[in-house]
């Protein structure tokens, strides 16, 4: 079962873009553990791509990742060398972070469906609610366990948000 110190953890998730076209699962390997696997980021590509001063992923096994549609919309931007920014070429949500060596790839955690995130539809999707607690997973999703680029905050904002005080906090990118 996957874990973490925060609460219920899910066995899967799904998600996507805004437009509806990329969809994706993802499958938790048993031995995942949500506390040492979450990302928020304020360097200044995550924020020029969205559009938002920090970006929140989770970072999963490749194999955990599987694409259940619109993969001909599925875009790459190519940041760096080392690294590959996913999105949808139809409605611009950013969807992924990856490393082009490594072996794991990054979800966004705001393209994760509402259901998981903070417990839309909990009752009447699951006729009780029983498999995603009414208030979602977003806590478990979202459990800031690096706080990268910390170099880039912003006086008085950034720097002013409890959430990117609770992990490891780095100048630049964390140890993959
Ligand atoms: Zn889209
Ligand atoms: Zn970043």
């Amino acid at each position: 079962m996957p874990k973490s110190s925060l609460g219920p953890t899910p066995k899967s998730i799904t998600g996507g873009c805004l437009c509806g076209s990329v969809r994706y699962k993802i499958t938790y390997p048993d031995d995942h553990d949500f506390d040492s696997s979450n990302y928020l980021c304020q360097c200044t590509q995550c924020r020029k791509q969205t559009g938002g001063l920090f970006l929140v992923s989770q970072q999963v096994p490749v194999s955990a990742l599987e694409w259940t549609s619109g993969t001909e919309t599925l875009k790459e931007y190519a940041a760096s060398e080392s690294g590959r920014r996913g999105f949808c070429g139809e409605c611009g949500s950013v969807l992924f972070w990856r490393s082009v060596a490594g072996r794991t790839i990054s979800p966004t955690i705001g393209s994760v469906d509402p259901l998981y995130l903070f417990g839309e539809g909990a009752g009447a999707r699951f006729g009780g609610g029983e498999d995603v607690p009414a208030e979602g997973f977003g806590r478990v999703l979202c459990s800031g366990t690096y706080v990268e680029w910390c170099a880039n905050e912003i006086k008085g904002v950034t720097d002013d948000i409890p959430l990117l005080f609770r992990g490891k906090r780095l100048q630049g990118n964390a140890e993959d």
